[in-house]
């Protein structure tokens, strides 16, 4: 995101809105966007009303207030002066959009969100199978972020194991090497909101693949939080539940029941 600074009135209504602290009001009373944190999301621009008033009038307004100590606040929901810029963007930048902006569709995968149809699809997608256990592996979250080094570093560890990871996800379309889980080199240093790895292996894996996640996250700056899934068994048991406590861990109780209505595309896998 970019400030006009030519029409910028310095009233600092974005700087509370964004995700990743990036905005500031600079030493020339102007909002300044850190570029380097900024991960594109959007949110400064689209949730400010645009009021389009000019900004010499409210910069005298504001210094005549200023002399009688007193300050112009407009709405806080406003950008009086419609100073934020949404700008086109280049590769690898896009990526920081397309990762970050719920509105804005992954150009690999068509897809907007996550940019995936991730595996609560399963009934219909049929990515997983019979002894086949799912992971996703999620790197950041709003106010921390995650750069794509960080995701590398995850996925390269993990590929070492013999993982799969899933084609339909942006992640692996950024892949050099699905079988390493090396990035394109451009991309690494690209901050984004969060992306999330997602991968399927044997039920047997279980217990490594935790451990080499909680090892790999003690050598990066993000959070980590992790999905698991399975093919409930007919009697609606869990595969995976015994596996997962076998590694010494233990599920999370919140669940999410997503009922399958859809038609199975890919029943085979
Ligand atoms: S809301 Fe608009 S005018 Fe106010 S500081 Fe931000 S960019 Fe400048
Ligand atoms: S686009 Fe998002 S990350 Fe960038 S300055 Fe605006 S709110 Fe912050």
């Amino acid at each position: 995101m970019l400030v006009d600074k030519s029409r910028c009135v310095g009233c600092g209504n974005c700087v509370p809105l964004c995700p990743m602290g990036a905005i500031s009001i600079g030493p020339d009373k102007r909002a300044d966007i850190n570029q380097d944190e900024c991960v594109e999301c959007g949110v400064c621009e689209r949730v400010l009303r645009k009021e389009g008033l000019s900004p010499t009038p409210i910069r005298l307004i504001r210094k005549f207030l200023t002399l009688l100590h007193l300050r112009y606040m407009p709405p806080l929901d406003v950008c009086p002066t419609n100073a934020l810029v949404k700008p086109e963007l280049e590769w690898p930048r896009i990526l920081r959009r397309e990762f970050s902006d719920p509105l804005e569709k992954h150009s690999t995968t068509g897809m907007g969100g996550r940019g995936t149809e991730e595996i609560k699809t399963n009934d219909v997608t049929g990515r997983l199978q019979e002894g086949e256990v799912g992971f996703v592996v999620e790197l950041g979250r709003p106010g921390i972020g995650a750069r794509f080094w960080e995701i590398e570093r995850m996925a390269m560890a993990l590929a070492k194991l013999g993982v799969t990871f899933q084609k339909g996800n942006p992640l692996t379309y950024l892949m050099s090497d699905p079988s390493t889980g090396k990035l394109k080199e451009e991309v690494l240093n690209e901050k984004v909101l969060s992306a999330i790895i997602e991968l399927k292996t044997t039920m047997d894996k279980i217990p490594e693949v935790l451990q080499t996640i909680q090892q790999v996250e003690k050598e990066i700056t993000t959070v980590v939080s992790v999905g698991i899934a399975s093919k409930c068994r007919p009697d609606g048991s869990v595969p995976h539940e015994e596996w997962v406590q076998k590694a010494g861990f233990s599920l999370s109780i919140n669940g999410k029941t997503n009922l399958g209505f859809g038609r199975a595309t890919n029943v085979a896998g």
